[in-house]
């Protein structure tokens, strides 16, 4: 289990939620079979969605967000829920590439730079709230930061780090978010930008046993922050035969009538968890009737 703690300012003008994300990134690791690079991105994407989720107020609110930068990963896709489990997709979980100039895993190198981040929060409403924003710099971290400056108009501070070790297995992830209130004052910014400026990165904050809420609380220092929340978050996948059979049904009757007269079984994987849902012909049949009533 992963966990977000929240902490907030006395003056209540500064938020900042952090996550430990190993068991998550973890779970990435197992399901994707990816490389290193592409667990570190796909970690990175998923402990950045799971803390913009957090942060919503209705119960079955979710947000997805992508990352299309063109670089050799593809598209990279996590979702989240209001209590912030993720789950995360990428077209191409194995790429394979020298560290970066400053010797660490090469986010920006298998994301791509050019290109975009899209966020969709359902909010139960008839239409989804979209914002897309250019990326800057393809470490996704940042690409967050600049979402939220540029869409939602929140000035914020994204960091988020993945550490993986030589058998692809994850040594830690976490990383924290810290949005600022339109009524911060003055005095409360620099305040941030000192503490930031004195953090560690968070990987090595949680090697040296830091804790989460001990995290969230060093970046409000000096602004008596207290700990809202304490939750547990996890990978979570909200796949079913149900939603399987939606999707099957809008494939439409002539689609599913190949299937049928193929006289095989048909197997649907779901891209989340690596679950698999089976269909024999004679239930794609009857997939075909219920459609029609
Ligand atoms: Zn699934």
């Amino acid at each position: 289990m992963g966990r977000i703690v929240r902490a907030i300012s006395k003056d209540a003008s500064v938020v900042c939620s952090a996550i430990d994300g190993k068991d998550i990134v973890e779970e990435i690791e197992r399901v994707h079979k990816s490389s290193a690079v592409v667990t570190a991105a796909l970690g990175r994407l998923s402990m950045g969605t799971s803390l913009l989720g957090f942060g919503m107020k209705g119960e079955d609110d979710k947000i997805t967000v992508k990352i299309e930068g063109g670089g050799p990963a593809g598209q990279l896709i996590a979702v989240a829920d209001s209590y912030g489990n993720v789950k995360a997709d990428v077209m191409q979980p194995v790429v394979e590439l020298p560290p970066n100039a400053i010797g660490k895993l090469d986010v920006a190198g298998a994301v791509g730079t050019d290109g975009a981040i899209t966020v969709i929060k359902d909010l139960g409403l008839k239409e989804p709230y979209v914002g897309q924003v250019p990326l800057v710099s393809g470490e996704i971290a940042e690409d967050i930061t600049a979402y939220l400056a540029q869409s939602e108009q929140v000035p914020s501070v994204c960091a988020l780090g993945v550490l993986v070790n030589s058998d692809l297995t994850v040594k830690n992830a976490g990383g924290f978010l810290i949005q600022v209130l339109p009524f911060a004052s003055d005095e409360v910014i620099t305040q941030i930008e000192k503490n930031i400026q004195a953090m560690q990165s968070v990987t090595a904050l949680m090697e040296n046993g830091r804790t989460t809420d001990e995290i969230a609380l060093m970046a409000l220092d000096g602004l008596e922050p207290n700990v809202l929340d304490d939750f547990k978050v996890d990978y979570r996948c909200d796949c079913s035969r149900e939603r399987t059979e939606r999707v099957l049904i809008s494939l439409g009757s002539k689609e599913l009538n190949d299937i049928i007269d193929d006289g095989k079984d048909i197997d649907i994987k779901c891209h989340f968890c690596g679950k698999h849902y089976s269909f024999t012909p004679d239930e794609v049949r009857s997939l075909i009737s219920e459609s029609k009533e």
